[in-house]
């Protein structure tokens, strides 16, 4: 058997990683110059950023336990603490209701409280449309501390109104001790401990992305081969059957493949034109620009792993110090940090200057009580076009009919975050990959059970086993 694995992040390089291990032949395609996906680590002299703030968790002892061996003494275990940036207040994230009234004024905290107990004991309706992030939040947490947080920085983050933004997700990724949760906690009438994130993860010395850059040597060790700066431009099909797929760099200069197994993790939507090219149907992504910054003078900015900035008039969602997660991301003595910055791929904020984005950066910075302005020592930009799935309310169908186009091959998966457009974490990505090799290898799942890897509807890093 052959394999060919449509792009190296997380889900691609663990799925060969499998199949390098039990002495399949596999290769890699690769767009990028280099491995790791959304999970890559960018050198800029002593300093490392990552695409965003990147943490390991997962509750799969196998996947942990492989990854600690990979890495050894290189794997950092990690305490987390975030917060949220709100002016120059800081409250507590996971947010905590006592902590937020102790720092708000007499008519908020009357508002919060208020809005909270409205929803808890059932006298609140949220207008906004049923099934959507903001009906979700609303009855969570009240209305009143949805349009003080929740909503300005979801709008910001994911570009659309959160009344059309779909609920999919939130239960997954939002702890909470909600409204219901915290009344019946008051009265005694539960004794459920409320559902929180993870509070260690794991973390390699050089950044995220070392994970994958020692997975990706492993394959190469085991006789893989990788393929960067090339992408698939043509399927070659018979019997139903892909044979073949031509794949090209830049310059035009191309190369014919041919396996037995494919496996595609590139966004569906792209792989649906390739194997039928007259496909209209796009999906939206939000993108994400990542401004890079080194300092000069000063240690440290804080001691949170991250920060959510969620006013609408900073262009920011969050606020990372790479230092916070491996001391080796930045020279002893000295701190960076990197601006998570939502915006449309090729739009005004993806393609300003560094030096203009930084002047708006500092400024907004300004606000929030740091003025780094002194210690700005060099400054670039990382960029992910395919950052999130933006899942609207009602684009499931749309989803689920491009992924059955693509499915219609015996011989091609997709999988992933791209692959299935899900809004997932790297670790069920991982586990995906695997469970393809696994599957090919002669360990049948049905198809729908890698994609419902992980489709449970509570928080799942409250398990997790670092
Ligand atoms: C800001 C941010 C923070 C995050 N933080 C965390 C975190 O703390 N913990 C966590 O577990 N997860 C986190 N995630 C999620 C994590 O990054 C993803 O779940 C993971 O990267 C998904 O892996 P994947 O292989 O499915 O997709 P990707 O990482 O997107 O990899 C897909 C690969 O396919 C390549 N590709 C695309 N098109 C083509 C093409 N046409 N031809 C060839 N190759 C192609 C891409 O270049 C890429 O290398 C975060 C994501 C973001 C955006």
């Amino acid at each position: 058997m052959e394999a060919i694995i449509l792009g190296a992040g997380p889900c691609g390089l663990t799925a060969a990683w499998e199949l390098a291990k039990r002495g399949v032949k596999v290769t890699i395609v690769e767009k990028d110059n280099v491995v790791g996906g959304l999970c890559k680590t960018v050198r800029h002299g002593d300093y490392r950023f990552d695409l965003g703030g990147h943490r390991f968790i997962s509750k799969d002892e196998e996947l942990v336990k492989e990854i600690k061996t990979l890495l050894g003494d290189s794997l950092l275990r990690q305490s987390r603490k975030s917060s949220i940036r709100f002016k120059d207040r800081q409250f507590d994230y996971p947010i905590n209701i006592p902590n937020i009234l102790s720092q708000s004024s007499a008519r908020d905290c009357f508002r919060f409280t208020a809005g909270y107990l409205a929803s808890a004991l059932g006298l609140y309706r949220s207008k906004a449309a049923e099934g959507s992030f903001e009906a979700w939040v609303d009855k969570s947490f009240g209305r009143p501390l949805n349009e003080y947080f929740f909503k300005p920085y979801t709008e910001k983050l994911w570009g659309i109104s959160a009344g059309e933004l779909s609920d999919e997700w939130a239960g997954q990724r939002i702890s909470l001790l909600n409204a219901k949760d915290a009344v019946l906690k008051a009265l005694s009438f539960t004794k459920e401990k409320p559902r929180t994130y993870a509070a260690h993860y794991l973390y390699p010395k050089l950044g995220i992305g070392q994970i994958f850059t020692a997975m990706a040597d492993d394959i190469k060790h085991m006789g893989g081969k990788i393929i960067t700066g090339f992408k698939p431009v043509e399927f070659k099909i018979s019997d139903s059957k892909i044979k073949s797929v031509v794949i090209e760099n830049e310059t035009g200069e191309g190369k014919i493949l041919t396996a037995s197994r494919f496996l595609s993790t590139i966004p569906v939507d792209e792989l649906a034109r390739l194997l039928y090219p007259e496909t209209e149907e796009k999906l939206d992504y939000r993108s994400l620009r990542f401004l890079n910054i080194t300092l000069n003078g000063i240690a440290d900015l804080s001691n949170n792993t991250w920060m959510y900035t969620p006013e609408a008039d900073v262009i920011m969602t969050r606020i990372q110090e790479p230092k916070r997660r491996s001391h080796l991301s930045a020279p002893e003595g000295k701190t960076s940090v990197m601006l998570e910055i939502p915006c449309q791929y090729m739009d005004k904020t993806w393609t300003m200057p560094d030096k203009q984005l930084l002047d708006i950066v500092l400024a907004h910075l300004k606000t929030l009580g740091f003025n780094l302005r002194p210690y700005v020592s060099e400054v670039f930009s990382s960029y992910a076009h395919h950052a999130y799935p933006i899942l609207k309310l009602g684009s499931a169908d749309h989803v689920k009919s491009l992924r059955k186009k693509v499915a219609g091959f015996a011989n091609l998966a997709t999988a992933g975050r791209q692959g299935l457009f899900k809004y997932i974490f790297m670790d069920t990505a991982m586990l995906m990959g695997r469970q393809w090799a696994r599957n090919i290898l002669g360990e049948p799942v049905r198809r729908s059970t890698i994609e419902t890897i992980h489709n449970e509807a509570k928080l799942l890093e409250s398990e997790s086993m670092v």
